[in-house]
């Protein structure tokens, strides 16, 4: 899919991976809207002005993506204001902490709702769109954690494993509309998301755990985001993006 003149609806598009991904769509010619549920902080505002000045449109909206109606609203929105959405990105979410006896009921269905109740609220608002175009591509972000067992996040690696396997079925589902779902499962990426990381455990995982030795950063996740958007003959695929954190034994 050629990006230039296309519309883009990226979750989580105003900080990190999500926020990289949307200035880079920019920089390939699309208009982008943007979700968050602050969207008046100063990370959201610079990502927009950045779309803006690449003389693209952004939209921005304050939504919950923990919330179905507010999933469904932002999609419609898109259409009515963009007119339509060509990708879909979904990258909002964050980490959800305890092993299975620490973990509240309420966090566990929160983390359901955002990562995964979510890709079924924003598909089932974008995908009639995108088949009427014969044309579409959905990128999911799954994790490291979703492909390997880490203790006592449970509930986060729960979700996280959900993605690449929705991402096969819906891509399977819907290939013969040419619409294109794939999924990128990143590592340990420097975003905000990690600020809260205690220094021994992100010093502890460029030591001994990740094989490159070093953090990746929201851009070189965006840049595989755009490659699984543009190219036309890849789907139902999860890439990992983790400098080597998820294929080694020892
Ligand atoms: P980030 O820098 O913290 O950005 C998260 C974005 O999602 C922000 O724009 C945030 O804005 C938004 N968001 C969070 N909860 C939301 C909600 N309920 N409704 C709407 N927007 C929401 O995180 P990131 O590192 O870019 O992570 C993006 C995705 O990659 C997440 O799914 C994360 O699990 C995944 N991931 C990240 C890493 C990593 O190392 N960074 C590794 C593996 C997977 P507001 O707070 O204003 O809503």
């Amino acid at each position: 899919m050629d990006l230039k003149g296309k519309v883009s609806l990226i979750t989580g598009g105003t900080k990190g991976i999500g926020a990289a991904t949307a200035i880079l769509f920019a920089q390939r010619g699309a208009d982008v809207a943007i979700v968050a549920r602050n969207v008046q902080d100063d990370c959201a505002l610079e990502t927009q002005r950045r779309i803006v000045a690449l003389g693209r449109r952004c939209l921005m909206f304050g939504a919950d993506m923990g919330n179905a109606e507010d999933a469904t609203t932002c999609v419609e929105r898109t259409i009515a204001e963009m007119g339509g959405v060509d990708v879909l990105v979904h990258s909002a979410g964050g980490l959800v902490t305890g092993g299975l006896l620490e973990v509240t009921a309420k966090n566990w269905y929160a983390a359901f709702d955002v990562h995964v109740h979510a890709v079924f609220h924003l598909c089932r608002a974008v995908i009639p769109a995108m088949k009427k175009k014969r044309e579409g591509a959905i990128i999911l972000i799954s994790s490291s954690a979703g492909k390997r067992a880490i203790r006592s996040n449970i509930a986060y690696q729960a979700v996280k494993g959900a993605l690449p396997h929705i991402t096969r079925g819906l891509a399977y589902e819907f290939a013969d509309d040419n619409i294109r779902v794939n999924c990128v499962a990143p590592g340990v990426i420097r975003t905000p998301f990690h600020d809260a990381m205690p220094a021994a455990v992100k010093e502890n995982n460029l030591k001994n755990r990740i094989p490159l030795h070093r953090e990746g950063t929201a851009e070189q996740v965006a840049s595989l985001i755009r490659e699984m958007t543009e190219n036309d003959y890849l789907t139902g695929e999860t890439f990992s993006i983790d400098g080597g954190l998820t294929m080694r034994i020892c």
